[in-house]
């Protein structure tokens, strides 16, 4: 019996220094994921705010990010990109670094932020096994971004509740929607970590008068509102404009209108509770589905995928898919277009806010993997 005893002690001793060994073991790792990635600060950025400038409740919080500022000092219009709302959303993120590193505006002000959920990015989901970050040779050496998560990390909002209740509505959903800022809107000073974050960004829109609001995502390939640019009610005039646009340069994007019912989205709660012109843009992430094969940073760069090849065959994808899949460089193409149609749009529609901006790449040249020239 004693004998026994003295055993079990010493297993419990050698699992808890196991147990040990491997958090010190991938502690670095995890930790190097609070690291933001480096970004170059291109020839059209006049300032480095703080998220927390706006709302200084997140100051000190890892939801605290940078708002990159180009003011033409011009008078004119004034436009908020979000990338990165959704951390495991590539396309997004990487189009706000484009304009952050090569927009030079001409005429009004453009506001980017390029982790708009910077505790998203900290973070990747359980379960989906995809990389931490992924590389791109760029004209500038090898770079390195991180692949985060669609949720705020549980280290700073946890635990979740069985079920979400959206504050200002009531309405209910599942529980760990909790951490998604993109069911967060308008957000509110004494809620939640996530709350805090969507209230900050609504207390920048309305303190800098954004006129148009552009929150930049990817949806997986068997999901129905992809490829699309959703809009708020006020800003169906403009997103229609976008989409002929974009059509006429063989750019095929859908038109959605921002369901009423659903609440705590940007293109619904910012559009309603600001005078910002709201709308939200999906792309293409191969990285993301359900019916993906192998997740690694060839999948996230390069976005062939020969799953999905055979689900498009069997008609299960709302997007075309072959051999040349949805390559990174494209859906960013994509994004960086949209919103260059989109400030295109603004002006025509409001000639006396003209927003305009020059120094990005083309479609053409972005759909021939032009991308890492940019970087
Ligand atoms: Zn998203």
């Amino acid at each position: 019996m004693e004998r026994t005893k003295k055993n079990n002690t010493i297993l419990s001793i050698l699992l808890l220094a196991a147990a040990a060994a491997v958090i010190a073991a991938v502690t670095p790792s995890y930790l190097s994921m609070r690291k933001p990635d480096a970004l170059r600060k291109g020839p059209g950025v006049t300032s480095v705010a703080k998220l927390s400038d706006y709302f200084p409740g997140i100051k000190g919080s890892s939801g605290d990010t940078d708002v990159y500022v180009l003011d033409s000092g011009v008078p004119g219009g004034s436009a908020l990109v979000l990338g990165g709302t959704h951390a495991n959303e590539p396309a997004g993120y990487m189009a706000a670094v484009l304009f952050v590193e090569n927009a030079v505006p001409k005429a009004g002000r453009l506001f980017v932020i390029p982790y708009a959920n910077a505790s998203a990015a900290t973070h990747a989901d359980p379960m989906e096994g995809t990389p931490r970050r992924f590389t791109i040779a760029a004209a500038s050496g090898e770079r390195s971004f991180r692949f985060g998560s669609r949720a705020t990390n549980p280290a700073d909002q946890w635990p979740d509740p069985d079920i979400y209740i959206h504050a200002s509505s009531g309405q209910q959903l599942s529980g760990s929607e909790t951490r998604n800022l993109n069911r967060a809107y308008p957000g509110r000073p004494d809620g939640t970590f996530t709350e805090k974050v969507a209230y900050a960004i609504t207390s920048l829109i309305r303190k800098e008068k954004i006129d148009v609001t552009v929150d930049l995502h990817e949806a997986s390939p068997e999901y129905p509102v992809i490829n699309a640019v959703v809009a708020h009610e006020r800003a169906m005039p403009l997103a229609s404009e976008v989409v002929l646009t974009l059509e006429l340069d063989n750019i095929l994007m859908g038109l959605e209108p921002s369901p009423k019912s659903l609440r705590g989205l940007s293109h619904r709660e910012l559009g309603d509770s600001t005078d910002t012109l709201a709308l939200l843009m999906e792309d293409t992430n191969p990285a993301q589905g359900r019916l993906r094969g192998k997740t690694d940073e060839a999948l996230i760069v390069e976005g062939k995928d020969e799953l999905y090849v055979r689900a498009q065959k069997l008609g299960r994808l709302f997007v075309p898919f072959d051999e040349n899949g949805w390559p990174l460089s494209t859906r960013v193409g994509r994004h960086v277009s949209a919103l260059m149609a989109t400030f295109e749009a603004f002006t025509n529609q409001t000639p006396d806010k003209p927003l305009v901006i020059e120094g990005m790449p083309a479609f053409d040249e972005m759909a021939a993997g032009g991308m890492a020239k940019y970087l």
